[in-house]
């Protein structure tokens, strides 16, 4: 049985996806991006312990030589995450398929859905197929919130219980999205195409930071590439917000409405008939 290291559950979530959904948040990302509003979810615990002795509540401990949370105890004060040398979690579980079958079978009358999200989920894909072929016993639709940094068109068995995907292009140049996230970008634009020309992608997202990324040329070329893929697939473009950032790596005015206005309307000159801004 698979087990998924999951950071926390949203039972009803109406922005991950369409309709309302359970909403489940992995532990672990590839990328380390600078506008990272949860940084705590890139990395896994080292098991360093720092944080069990600044616990205010007793809330962790340590068994067999790994930290242990307990959420009863959490009073959700969030000096672990703050005082984490490694910007981890220590309020991280290893959950059987089974558990969060559980979880998610107490809400099924409520919701049209899972989304599973991160961190980076599509490192943690053995866990996706189990709980999605379970998902799928129970008529839910099951989609990926996703990077895009993992090649889909290798995972056959996942594209068969995946729904649909909402991937991030946060730059269309190479150099760019280098500095903003760490990584390459060559794997984002082939999954796009791929997911894209299969019917499996729900929605492409880009955040619009001032002053530091080119908004005008990512948005003029992406935008354009989904006209040229699916004009319907949905264009997001998200507003940088500096809340939760780390301020020393992201320092970015918030975009105005103006701006944000003229980006949707240039994807729409581009062809994109689907084009959201929040
Ligand atoms: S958030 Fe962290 S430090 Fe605060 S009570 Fe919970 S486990 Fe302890
Ligand atoms: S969460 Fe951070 S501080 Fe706590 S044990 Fe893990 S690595 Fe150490
Ligand atoms: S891909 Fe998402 S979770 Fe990973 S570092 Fe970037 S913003 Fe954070």
């Amino acid at each position: 049985m698979a087990k998924g290291l999951v950071n926390r559950i949203i039972p009803f979530s109406s922005v991950d996806g369409p309709g309302n959904r359970a909403a489940i948040f992995l532990q672990g990302c590839n990328f380390n991006c600078l506008y990272c509003h949860n940084p705590e979810t890139i990395n896994l615990c080292r098991n360093c312990f720092i944080c069990v002795k600044e616990c205010p509540y007793g809330a962790l401990s340590v068994e067999e030589g790994i930290v242990l949370w307990n959420n009863n105890l959490c009073k959700k004060c969030d000096i672990c995450l703050k005082c984490c040398p490694y910007h981890s979690s220590p309020k991280v579980v290893a959950m059987e398929t089974e558990e969060v079958v559980t979880i998610v079978k107490r809400i099924s009358g409520f919701i049209s859905g899972v989304t599973v999200s991160g961190g980076e989920c599509m490192l943690q894909s053995e866990f996706l197929i189990s709980l999605f072929e379970k998902m799928k016993d129970m008529n839910l639709t099951t989609f990926i919130d996703t990077n895009g940094s993992i090649p889909f068109q290798d995972n056959q068995k996942l594209i068969s219980v995946m729904d649909m995907a909402m991937i991030d292009v946060k730059s269309f140049d190479s150099e760019e999205h280098k500095k903003l996230t760490g990584m390459d970008h060559s794997i984002v634009l082939k999954n796009v195409e791929f997911l894209g020309n299969i019917g499996k992608l729900y929605e492409i997202r880009t955040v619009i930071v001032p002053d530091i990324l080119d908004n005008y040329s990512n948005v003029d070329s992406i935008s354009r590439l989904i006209a040229k893929i699916n004009p319907s697939i949905r264009y997001k473009l998200i507003k940088y917000r500096p809340l939760g950032v780390r301020k020393e790596l992201m320092e970015s005015c918030i975009p105005s409405d103006a701006m944000m206005n003229e980006l949707a309307g240039l994807s729409k000159a581009n062809g994109c008939n689907n084009v959201v801004i929040t």
